[in-house]
């Protein structure tokens, strides 16, 4: 559980492979990660797959080979469930955790299955954020296991699907979200999947760090002992060699501590910040005064010429300030909207 104020030492890691594919193959994944803290051993096998004929796992017969990595290594053994059945089968096989995918979590119905189905069982339950990026229905689903009885949900990022293809990401991270989630419950441990928000193995360390400086409490990386043969999610999974260098490459930080310094800039910052919204308010004045002028002219409320020429004034005087004109302009969007809205209740009236 993510304590407001804690330092934890080391982040919970989560690993294993994609999906489990034979015994063999999952034995060699276990042994592989035997040098490393890992918390819970994953590895799919019921696979959501986007389209049919691909390799859908498995199935219950993967269930033995988790037992078995259980057995021998003794490591906790996590799956993937998306319906009642699977939860009877993963709890009747001794599965010590289980998550519920990004393409379940999007739906109420098959979350609430799940979470009666999961009532009483003693294990740990993670909820990864649904496929959009809303985040009532990512806590819908936390608050509908917590219902069921389950008090320390792990929230799990794993990215948003990319339409359009423009990013780098194959489900570009969007931090907005999970940081939204945090600010909003900040008891939810928040572990991040770099595996598959970066879809390519050399993505993996950087999204790491990122989520740890952001204060995620741990990571979930897909592990395979020969990723380029992997029968999903080839190119995304690592060794765990090449795990054991990224874990000891991460650098984990404070969440929190007293400095004399800190505390002097932050005061300074809250002084140029009553100064923003003072001005601000000098602003919405003269938003108003031209509102009135409009009304007496004849005006419409939104002049697309002048919008036009405080976009890209603002822009050029961003650049000036070493101030990134992609978001100098979404903060005049606001600005601009509120002006538009506060002169058409002058004008409507
Ligand atoms: C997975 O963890 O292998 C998986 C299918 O993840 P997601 O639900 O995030 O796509
Ligand atoms: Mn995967």
């Amino acid at each position: 559980m993510a304590e407001e104020g804690s330092f934890k030492e080391s982040p919970i890691l989560i690993a294993g492979p994609c999906s489990a594919e034979t015994r063999e193959q999952v034995l060699q994944t276990a042994a592989g990660l035997a040098s490393l803290p890992v918390r819970y051993f994953r590895a799919g096998v019921w696979k959501p797959r986007t389209r049919p004929g691909a390799f859908e796992g498995a199935g219950v017969l993967a269930l033995d080979w988790l037992a078995e990595v259980k057995a021998t290594y003794h490591l906790p053994v996590a799956v993937e469930v998306a319906d009642a059945t699977h939860v009877e089968a993963a709890l009747w096989r001794g599965i010590d955790a289980v998550w519920i995918g990004a393409r379940t979590t999007v739906n109420p119905f098959a979350v609430q299955q799940l979470a009666d189905a999961l009532k009483g069982a003693p294990v740990q339950v993670m909820v990864k954020n649904p496929v959009i990026p809303d985040v009532d229905l990512w806590l819908g689903g936390i608050e509908r296991l917590e219902r069921a009885g389950f008090a320390d949900v792990w929230a799990i990022h794993r990215g948003f699907p990319n339409y359009g293809g423009a990013s780098p990401y194959r489900n570009p991270p969007s931090w907005a979200v999970p940081i939204e989630l945090r600010r909003r419950r900040p008891d939810v441990t928040l572990i991040c999947d770099p595996s598959h928000i970066s879809g390519v193995r050399n993505g993996i360390e950087s999204i790491s760090q990122k989520a740890l400086n952001l204060g995620f409490e741990g990571l979930m990386i897909e592990t395979h002992p020969d990723p380029d043969a992997a029968l999903s999610d080839a190119a995304q999974q690592v060794t765990p060699a090449r795990l054991e260098d990224i874990w000891k490459q991460l650098v984990v930080r404070q969440r929190s501590c007293k400095d004399e310094n800190l505390e002097t800039i932050r005061g300074q910052l809250d002084a140029v910040d009553a100064e923003i919204i003072h001005l601000l308010g000098r602003r919405a004045d003269l938003s108003r005064q031209i509102g009135e002028l409009k009304k007496n002219l004849g005006l419409t409320a939104y002049q697309p010429e002048r919008w036009r020429e405080i976009l890209k004034t603002r822009s050029e005087w961003a650049q000036k300030h070493q101030l990134e004109p992609e978001e100098i302009t979404a903060l005049f969007q606001l600005i601009h909207l509120s002006s538009v809205k506060k002169q058409l209740r002058i004008l409507g009236r």
